[in-house]
C-alpha cells in the first residue's frame, strides 16, 4: 500500500515541474474551442502549489525528507514527461469545466476526486465560490495517511500570513477529506452516501487511480456509482497496455515498476486498448475516450503548440508519441 501512496508524490512533483518551467497554467486561447471559467480557473494556480510544497517541508516531522524528495524530483523531470503532465492535467480540466459551466445556472453539483493525493483542484474551485456557486460540495478521497498528511499540510498553509487557503479549510463545510480504501467497496459507498446528495449531479475523477486497483474492485466501483447517484460525469485517465501482440509497452512498464517499486498495476494488460478500457463505463451514456496523442493534436490551438515548443527542447518526439498512444482520458455520464 505505501507503494501506491508514494505515486502521488511523483504525481506532485511532475506538476510542479511543469509549473516551474511554464506549461501550467495556461490560458483558455490554449485551447482550439474556450472554455468559459478557464482563466479564473487557473489563477492562482501556481502560487497555490508552492505554498503547498514549502508548507510541506514544517508541517510534518517526515517533512523536510518529502520535500527534499519533491524538489530533486521536479528538478530532473524530462521535457517529454512535463508534456505528458500538461496533457494529463488538462484533459481532466476540460471536461470537468464544461460540465461544471453547462450546469452553472440552475443545478448545483458535488465533486468527488478519488485517489485525490496532493491534487489542489479543490482548491480552485472553492477559493472561486464566486465563480463556482454551485459547487456545494467537494470531497478528497484517498487513503488515511495521504488525507491526513493533505489535511494538516492545508491547515498549516491556513495558518500562515497573506495564505491563499482559508483558516475555515472546510470552506464552510464544502469541503472534505476523507479516508477510504477503494477496495472496499461498502464503506467508500457509505463514507459518499453520508457525505453527499445522491440526487445531486456529482462529478467522480480518477486520475491515474483505478489503474492501482483490481479488475472486480474497480469494475465493481464503477457499476455502484453508477447506481447509487442519480446522474453524473466520471472523468478517468490512466495508463493503457496496448493490444497489439507487437506492442510491449505495457509488459515492460508493468514489470519495471515491479521490480524497482514493487508496484503493480493489476489492468494494465487487461485493459489495453481504448476499447477495452472505455468499456467499462458500458451502463453510462456519451462515452468519450481518447488517446492523450490524438487529445493533443485534436484540443491544442497551434499557437499553443508553438508556446510549448518555445518551453523545452524536445528532442524525443517519437518517445513522447509512443508515450502518449499508451495513455487514455475517457469521460462518461449517466
Ligand atoms: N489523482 C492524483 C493526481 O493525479 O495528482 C494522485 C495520483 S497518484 C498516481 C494515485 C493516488 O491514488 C495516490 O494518492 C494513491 O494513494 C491513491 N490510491 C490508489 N489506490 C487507492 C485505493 N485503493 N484507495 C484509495 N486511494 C488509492
Amino acid at each position: 500500500m505505501q507503494s501506491i501512496q508514494q505515486t502521488d508524490f511523483d504525481a506532485f512533483s511532475a506538476k510542479l515541474a511543469c509549473i516551474s518551467k511554464g506549461y501550467l497554467p495556461t490560458n483558455r486561447q490554449a485551447l482550439i474551442d474556450p472554455i468559459e471559467k478557464w482563466d479564473q480557473f487557473y489563477q492562482d494556480y501556481k502560487s497555490l502549489y508552492f505554498e503547498y510544497l514549502n508548507t510541506i517541508k514544517i508541517s510534518t516531522l517526515k517533512g523536510k525528507r518529502l520535500f527534499l524528495k519533491i524538489t530533486r524530483a521536479m528538478q530532473s523531470s524530462q521535457p517529454v514527461m512535463n508534456y505528458g503532465t500538461y496533457l494529463r492535467t488538462l484533459s481532466i480540466d476540460i471536461p470537468l469545466l464544461q460540465y461544471l459551466n453547462s450546469n452553472l445556472i440552475h443545478k448545483q453539483c458535488q465533486i468527488v476526486n478519488l485517489g485525490c493525493g496532493s491534487d489542489l483542484r479543490c482548491l480552485q474551485i472553492l477559493n472561486n465560490k464566486d465563480i463556482f456557486p454551485h459547487v456545494i460540495k467537494y470531497i478528497d478521497l484517498d487513503f488515511k495517511e495521504s488525507v491526513e498528511l493533505k489535511q494538516s499540510i492545508l491547515k498549516s498553509i491556513s495558518s500562515s500570513q497573506n495564505s491563499l487557503v482559508p483558516i475555515d479549510t472546510t470552506w464552510g463545510g464544502r469541503f472534505e477529506a476523507v479516508a477510504s480504501d477503494l477496495n472496499d467497496l461498502d464503506n467508500t459507498l457509505l463514507i459518499l452516501k453520508s457525505k453527499l446528495d445522491v440526487k445531486i449531479p456529482t462529478i467522480f475523477i480518477t486520475e491515474c487511480t483505478l489503474c492501482y486497483i483490481k479488475e472486480k474492485e474497480s469494475q465493481d466501483l464503477i457499476d455502484s456509482i453508477r447506481t447509487v447517484f442519480d446522474s453524473g460525469l466520471w472523468i478517468s485517465y490512466d495508463p493503457i497496455g496496448g493490444a497489439n501482440s507487437d506492442n510491449r509497452f505495457g509488459i515492460i512498464m508493468k514489470e519495471n515498476l515491479l521490480m524497482s517499486r514493487n508496484l503493480d498495476l493489476p489492468t494494465l494488460l487487461l485493459y489495453n486498448s481504448k476499447e477495452s478500457y472505455s468499456n467499462r463505463w458500458k451502463n453510462y451514456k456519451d462515452v468519450k475516450i481518447q488517446n492523450m496523442w490524438d487529445f493533443l493534436n485534436s484540443n491544442l490551438h497551434p499557437m499553443e503548440l508553438k508556446r510549448l515548443q518555445s518551453l523545452q527542447f524536445l528532442d524525443e518526439f517519437e518517445e513522447l508519441k509512443i508515450m502518449q498512444n499508451h495513455y487514455v482520458t475517457m469521460n462518461a455520464r449517466w
